[in-house]
Parts: structure tokens; C-alpha cells; sequence
């Protein structure tokens, strides 16, 4: 870009996304106007936060000025509302991708899941964060001046908009270093142009904020407020983390969250401790209340915030937390670590490892005490992040069964979808004789509930459970058992129910075996392609065949998944196994000439069944047609 374009004002457009924000924001957000005010507020604390942390390296960034603070002053006349901080400022180029786009991951994604409907795409948003652009909530017009810390002053930048599809900028001539943002209020916000209503919104929002927000002191006299010259602190401007547990109420825990997990909604839960030892550091965790909309992307950012001795190191701290408890948000403050830590190094300390360590222990205890004496709020906790958590077993070898101790389950005792069902529960139930956890896996509940291989299970009053959820094939190959008792899948290997069936069952499905050899073999003749063993089965009541996966081969249902995410899934063929009560299989004895298809029907069936796809619907449907047209006659 030349010299002249750069002095001179340009028009630009917004990210599609960004004009949908304000849209939205604006039209619904405004019963809950004053958080606009938090959101700038915590931006510039942010920006005096990265000043500090940037001019650790680099003292002349403070340009012989090191007080960082937040000042906020109103216009009467004019009916602006103005946010200035000392902070580290934004260069033209930064302006426009701060103030012009989303850097989300997975925003289109977002944008795209919005409803129309006003009121809960406004709750979404908040999970979304709304950030700078809630000042257009309160404004209709909103202008930034800012200039980065270290840069001449020529390299101030204004930027300014209405809101609409468009932003201007361009370069002005700014000394003061950082941010100021100047809102010209919208018909009907003139009760903002107050001191004492400023002073009761930061009160509430904004008390935490570390640094000092400075307002012009005021005096009551003569019936009205006067401004005097000098400035005042409004907040209570100190780490609140830093602070002692009994010195906190529940309300600025809250507040505080909202600001650093930049959050609308109040958190679930959290864990506040210094902990000392051979790690010195202070942990604020909190457990969200909802699932953000990208908790499922892996490069999303992650929660926590690094300190070392109360300076901001650095967002996302993402070794600080296990990935199968990135919904945590909160902030670390380390008494040991050296200021200049980086990525490259947390990845590699042994100090981190063990912080990282404290906090996931933290986080596992607070979820135990939840489980334990608040059942509802674990039940919301589980419905929103019970997924994730599940990838623990495979992840975090160390705590599998601290993590299995907290999995909730559906199973076939309640028959809804609803997981809230403990390993714990399920044991303290088992029939007697029972040795083993039953579980089937399936691609939806309903696929999961009906499955005919609960079909035994359910005559002997069986509990089993239920497994549709993606995390969960990875669940059970990672955990092989709880407090001794083994995961068994009802669809895997022979059926082996133990001490669950007498003598006198056993005998007799031995005595079936042998008789209908002769038509197992002849079935598996058929099926020869498509089936590795043919059996009798005592698994089932009510159907005619099921299809059984080899003790060591991936079941059926994770063959599928794997095909669906475009990996490839070992070639494993099933076992098809027959019930021998069964009048079709009875009758398939006696059949000859149209053995083979009756065969491939009971094939194709058993797949249905458990939630697979036929290799050939045309086939399988001319074949139930042509057997329904013989039943006719
Ligand atoms: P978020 O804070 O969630 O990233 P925002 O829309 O509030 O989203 O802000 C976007 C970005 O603009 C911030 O990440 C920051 O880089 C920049 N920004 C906003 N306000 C300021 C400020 N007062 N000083 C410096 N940078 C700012």
C-alpha cells in the first residue's frame, strides 16, 4: 500500500459474519443493554494486560508512561460515552481484521446454525461472545482511535461506523498510546450520560477488572451532581484470584467469570485454590454452564489464562489443561515460573506438567463432589459435557477410573435417552451371579434400544447399556473394566452369560447345536462371501438371526463410523447366528428350492437390524416380494 492510500480515508466492507452479528445483537440484545460496557471494559483491560506482558521484553513500549488504566468519561451536549485505555493500542492493519472480521474458528459454521428466532439465537450469541461489537446495542455510531504502543505518532488510525455494512479508516496523527472508543449514543440512552448510573453498571459488571477504571470524581450539591477535576477509581482494581476465598462473594466469582471465559451466561460450577508445595500457583477454574458452539473443534481455543505472579502471560493456555477438558475456563497464576515462558517452553516444562496436574485433579474432585450432592446440576453438566469428558479414558490413563467413576449412562432399566445411570449404580444392581457390565453400541438410541441382542438380556432382566453416542466405541476400547468387573459387548464373541444360566439351558443349547448342524453348515455354504461363521444362538427371543462380531474384531457399529468419517475399517466379516425357536428358521430346514434366498433375507435382516446397510436393497426387496407372493399362495 503507498503513502498516499495509507492517509488517506477508505471505505470497507464487513465479513459477511460481522454484519450478521449486529444485526442480530442489535435487535436482540437490548434487553440486556448494559453489558456492552463489560464487554469494552474487558477488551481494554485485555489490551493493558498484553502491554505489560510485551513490555517485559521491551521497556521503551510504555514510552516513559507505565500506568495502565481504563478511563471512562460522557459528554452531555455531544451524547457520547467514551472508553480510553492505556493499553498496547492496534496498528491500521490490526484494526481492520480486529473491527472488521470474526478470527473464530468455525463462525460460518455458527452463523449457519442460527435459528431466526429471536430470542434463542440471542442466547446463542452469547455463548458466541459479542466482544467490541455490543457497543452498537447502545450506539449508532461508534468511533475508535488507537494507536499501538512503540509506534510514532503518525500511526494513530480512526476507525469508524454505523453499524451498517461498512467501516471508514484511516490514519490520523495520535500521541496518546492505546484505545479510545467514543459511542454517540442511540435515541433513548441518555440515562448513560450519568455518573452514578456509569458508576452502578461498572460496580456490577466490571469489579474484578485489575486495572483501575477512572471516572471524574462528582459532587452532589445544589440539587445536581457537579464533576470535579480530579479522577476517582471506581473499581476495586486487584486480582480477584489473588484475593482469599472468604473475601469473594458468589456475585463477583460470576462477574469475573463472564470476563474470562467470555461468557453471557453464569458458570455452572468452579474451584478456587492457591496451592503450595512444590509448585506454587493459584487456580481459578470454572465449568461452564453450556457447551460453546465449537467444542468440537480441535483447533479451537482453549480456556485458561496463564499469569506468573499476577502478569498476564498469555490466552489459551492449552497445556495447562488436558484436551478432553477444554469447556474449562479460567486463569493460572504461577509463583515460580520466569516471565519470559513461551509456548515452546510450557509444551516442554516439568513445572507445567505439574500444574497441569493439580487443575485436572481440581477439576475431576469438583465434578466428584458435584455428582455427589448436587445431582441436578451434574445432570446439566453430563448433558452438556459428558461427551467430551468421555475421551478422557483413552486420554488421561492415570485418572481412567476417577473419569470412568464419573460417566452416566442410558440403559435398558429406564428406556429413555437420558444417561444418568453410574457404573457405580449399575454394579450395586447386578443380578446375582452376574460377573460382567453389558453394554451394546449402536448409532442412535433407538437403534441402541432395539437391538436384538438384548433380546436374552431383557428375558432374564438383564440390565445393559445402552451406547449411542461417537466418543463411545472409544470409550469401550479403552476401558476394559470397573472395579473389577468387565465391559462386555452383547454383539461380540460367543455369548457367554455364565452363572446366569442353569445346567439344564446349557444342555439344551448344546443338544440344538448338534441337531441343526446340518442346517448351519448349509446356511454358511450359502452365505459363504458374506459370513465367516454361521451358529446357534441363545441370544435371542423374538428374532430369527443377529449378526455377532469376532471376540477380536471392531464391531459392526464401529466399522460403520469409521466408513462414515472416510477411514478405512478392517474387512472383518460377522458371525451370523440363528435363533433355533425360531418358525422361520424351522421352516428354512425344510426348504430347497429357494434356500438361497431365504438365507440371504436372514443375512440382510440381521444387518438391518443392527443399524447396517445392505450391500444390495434391490435385491433384498425382490426377494421379500417374491417370498410374500409364495406365502400367498
Ligand atoms: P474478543 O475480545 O472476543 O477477541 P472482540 O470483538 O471484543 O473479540 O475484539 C476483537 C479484537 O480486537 C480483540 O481480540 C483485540 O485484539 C482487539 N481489541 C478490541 N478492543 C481493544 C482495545 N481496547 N485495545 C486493543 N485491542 C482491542
Amino acid at each position: 500500500m503507498t503513502e498516499s492510500t495509507t492517509a488517506s480515508r477508505e471505505t470497507l466492507g464487513f465479513q459477511t459474519e460481522v454484519k450478521q452479528l449486529l444485526h442480530l445483537m442489535i435487535h436482540s440484545l437490548y434487553s440486556n443493554r448494559e453489558i456492552f460496557l463489560r464487554e469494552l471494559v474487558s477488551n481494554a483491560s485485555d489490551a493493558c494486560d498484553k502491554l505489560r506482558f510485551e513490555a517485559l521484553h521491551n521497556d521503551a513500549l510504555y514510552e516513559n508512561a507505565s500506568d495502565l488504566n481504563i478511563r471512562i468519561s460522557f459528554d452531555k451536549e455531544a451524547r457520547t460515552l467514551t472508553i480510553r485505555d492505556s493499553g498496547i493500542g492496534m496498528s491500521r492493519d490490526e484494526v481492520i481484521s480486529n473491527l472488521g472480521t470474526i478470527a473464530k474458528s468455525g463462525t460460518r459454521d455458527f452463523f449457519s446454525k442460527l435459528s431466526g428466532d429471536q430470542q434463542k439465537d440471542a442466547h446463542l450469541i452469547g455463548q458466541f461472545g459479542v466482544g467490541f461489537y455490543s457497543a452498537f446495542i447502545v450506539a449508532d455510531k461508534v468511533s475508535v482511535l488507537t494507536r499501538r504502543a512503540g509506534e510514532k505518532a503518525d500511526q494513530g488510525v480512526r476507525w469508524e461506523s454505523d453499524g451498517g455494512g461498512e467501516f471508514s479508516i484511516e490514519m490520523v496523527d495520535r500521541v496518546a498510546r492505546g484505545t479510545e472508543i467514543t459511542l454517540h449514543l442511540r435515541e433513548g440512552q441518555d440515562d448513560l450520560l450519568a455518573g452514578y448510573k456509569l458508576r452502578e453498571i461498572i460496580k456490577k459488571y466490571s469489579n474484578h477488572i485489575v486495572q483501575p477504571i477512572l471516572m471524574q470524581k462528582e459532587e452532589w450539591k445544589d440539587g445536581k451532581y457537579e464533576t470535579l477535576a480530579e479522577d476517582e477509581t471506581v473499581n476495586q482494581a486487584s486480582a480477584l484470584w489473588a484475593k482469599s476465598k472468604n473475601e469473594i462473594t458468589e456475585e463477583q466469582y460470576r462477574e469475573f467469570y463472564k470476563h474470562v471465559g467470555h461468557d453471557f451466561d453464569d458458570p455452572l460450577a468452579w474451584s478456587h485454590a492457591r496451592v503450595e508445595g512444590k509448585q506454587e500457583y493459584t487456580q481459578l477454574l470454572y465449568i461452564p454452564s453450556h457447551a460453546p458452539f465449537d467444542l468440537y473443534d480441535r483447533q479451537a481455543r482453549h480456556g485458561i489464562k496463564l499469569y506468573v505472579r499476577r502478569v498476564f502471560i498469555m490466552d489459551d493456555a492449552e497445556q495447562l489443561m488436558p484436551q478432553y477438558m477444554r469447556f474449562v475456563r479460567g486463569v493460572v497464576d504461577s509463583a515460580d515460573l520466569p516471565l519470559n515462558v513461551s509456548r515452546e517452553i510450557l509444551q516442554e516444562s516439568k513445572d507445567i506438567e505439574a500444574i497441569r496436574k493439580g487443575c485436572t485433579g481440581k477439576v475431576l474432585g469438583l465434578l466428584a463432589d458435584m455428582a455427589e450432592n448436587d445431582k441436578e446440576k451434574y445432570a446439566k453438566f453430563w448433558g452438556e459435557f459428558g461427551q467430551v469428558l468421555k475421551e478422557g479414558v483413552g486420554e488421561d490413563f492415570a485418572n481412567k477410573d476417577k473419569i470412568a467413576a464419573l460417566m452416566r449412562f442410558a440403559t435398558t432399566k429406564a428406556d429413555t435417552a437420558e444417561q444418568i445411570v453410574s457404573l457405580k449404580e449399575y454394579i450395586a444392581r447386578m443380578k446375582d451371579g452376574q460377573e460382567k457390565i453389558y453394554y451394546v453400541t449402536a448409532d442412535s438410541f433407538n437403534a441402541a434400544k432395539n437391538s436384538p441382542h438384548l433380546e436374552v438380556f431383557r428375558k432374564k432382566g438383564i440390565e445393559v447399556l445402552l451406547l449411542s453416542d461417537r466418543v463411545d466405541e472409544w470409550v469401550v476400547s479403552n476401558l476394559h473394566e470397573f472395579e473389577g468387573k468387565q465391559l462386555t459387548s452383547v454383539a461380540k464373541g460367543g455369548l457367554d452369560l455364565g452363572a446366569l444360566e442353569d445346567a439344564a439351558e446349557k444342555q439344551e443349547q448344546e443338544k440344538q447345536a448338534g441337531e441343526l448342524k446340518g442346517l448351519t453348515d448349509r446356511i454358511k455354504s450359502s452365505l459363504a462371501d458374506k459370513v465367516k461363521e454361521v451358529r446357534i444362538t441363545h441370544r435371542l427371543t423374538d428374532s430369527p438371526a443377529c449378526l455377532v462380531a469376532g471376540e477380536h474384531d471392531i464391531s459392526g457399529n464401529l466399522a460403520r463410523l469409521m466408513k462414515a468419517a472416510g477411514q478405512k475399517a478392517p474387512n472383518a466379516q460377522p458371525i451370523l447366528e440363528i435363533n433355533p425357536k425360531h418358525p422361520v428358521v424351522l421352516r428354512l430346514q425344510e426348504e430347497n428350492g429357494r434356500f438361497d434366498d431365504w438365507a440371504a433375507v436372514l443375512f440382510d435382516q440381521a444387518l438391518l437390524a443392527e443399524g447396517g446397510q445392505l450391500d444390495d436393497p434391490a435385491g433384498f426387496v425382490k426377494r421379500i416380494n417374491q417370498l410374500m407372493l409364495e406365502m400367498g399362495k
